[in-house]
């Protein structure tokens, strides 16, 4: 019987994810509070004219226009008359209801509405959401688009916002820009570099390094003004994979190095002081795949975000056969919402990688057509 060499004790991604997250420190948001009544006075809700309700359908005179921002102090609506009215402009006095222009009829020089009003239809009251004081947004919590709007509804100062840099070395003596038949592109470094950019990192991508600890060495010292430096290559179990032991000599902590993942098991996490370096495997999908999973989590985290959610689920098209104990990522094109799985060559298969559009989850000793598995998507 062949021999699995995978471990059983190799940590689950979901460790490695978790370890990455607490690792890191997070920025957090402010207590808000409502800085004032919510909206601070009755607003219209719709385009229309602002009325006294009690007069029902009776032709109203138009004193004027109030457009949103305008002092609502300008026109006094008495028995009578109304005022037009446009969304987010605050009612004129004597008014409590606004009629849409959809519901208006012309009457000589007046309007009337074709329905009977009732107080405070298409009002938004004052202090309706909020009043002055009330807690809006507890402190601590993480940061989305829409909690730095209230901070903004708010008053209060935004965190600044800059992107978090991001270097990209690749590793290898055999990267070199001409290649000949025993020599190979650097393809890892401008493709994860084109990832850390579309997760919205700002991306540098340097040279590639060769396999000499002095020279790696020197490297992660001299990283820069960056935040994580993505390596790929010299993770794993070979003569020249030396980067784990170049970063312990460094006395960097490492957060994990290997996991219970195919491709990607050399995968390596470590901090250099602030530096996070995210040591991805060489060959080409597992430094994707270890990029897309981890990238993500470290970014979300340093921003202060909540951590992502990458997984989606959708029904495989046909069986994926997967022997050995570890979780398989296997390359499949979405086809109208379901995943069909493609021939894929294993780790090193560039090829089949621009070709897919997700990763799905396959658990040993695999899945059968029909079954529901989690994805993640190229991007
Ligand atoms: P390593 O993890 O360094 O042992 O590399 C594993 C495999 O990935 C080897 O076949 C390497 O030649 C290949 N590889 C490493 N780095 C790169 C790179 N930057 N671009 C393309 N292939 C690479
Ligand atoms: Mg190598």
């Amino acid at each position: 019987m062949a021999m699995s060499c995978d471990h059983p004790d190799l940590l689950p991604l979901e460790e490695a994810l978790r370890r990455l997250w607490e690792a890191l420190p997070a920025p957090a948001l402010p207590e808000v509070r409502a800085e004032r009544d919510d909206p601070a006075m009755d607003l219209a809700a719709m385009d229309g004219v602002a009325l006294r309700a009690s007069e029902g359908r009776a032709p109203r005179r138009i004193l004027g226009t109030l457009f949103a921002g305008d002092d609502p102090a300008a026109y006094e609506v008495v028995p009578g008359t109304a005022v037009r009215i446009m969304t987010g402009a605050a009612l004129p006095p004597g008014a409590d209801a606004i009629v849409p222009v959809e519901a208006l009829e012309p009457a000589g020089d007046a309007v009337r509405p074709n329905l009977v009003p009732v107080a405070g239809d298409h009002v938004r009251r004052r202090g309706h959401q909020a009043k002055a004081g009330e807690l809006l947004l507890a402190g601590g919590s993480p940061v989305s688009a829409a909690r730095l709007g209230l901070l903004a509804m708010a008053g209060l100062p935004l965190p600044p916002h800059a992107r978090i840099r991001v270097a990209v070395a690749s590793t290898g003596n055999e990267l070199v820009a001409h290649p000949k038949p025993h020599q190979i592109r650097d393809s890892n470094g401008p493709m994860l570099a084109a990832l850390a950019r579309t997760l919205g990192a700002e991306a540098e991508l340097r040279a590639a390094l060769p396999d000499d600890p002095p020279t790696l060495a020197a490297a992660l010292l001299n990283a820069g003004d960056i935040r994580i430096l993505l390596t790929s290559g010299g993770v794993s179990m070979g003569d020249h994979d030396h980067l784990p032991a170049v970063l312990k000599d460094l006395g960097a902590t490492i957060l994990f190095h290997k996991i219970r993942l195919k491709p990607g098991k050399p995968m390596l996490a470590a901090l250099l002081g602030d530096l996070l370096v995210l040591g991805l495997p060489g060959n080409p999908v597992s430094a994707y795949l270890n990029a897309l999973l981890f990238l993500p989590q470290a970014l979300a985290r340093l921003e202060g975000r909540a951590a992502p959610a990458p997984w989606r689920r959708a029904r495989l098209v046909a069986p994926v056969r997967h022997k050995g104990d570890r979780p398989l990522l296997h390359p499949c094109r979405l086809v109208e919402g379901r995943l069909q799985p493609l021939p894929g060559q294993g780790s090193a298969d560039l090829i089949t990688l621009a070709q897919a559009d997700a990763f799905a989850w396959i658990d040993s000793p695999g899945q059968e057509a029909g079954a529901k598995v989690r994805y993640l998507l190229v991007v």
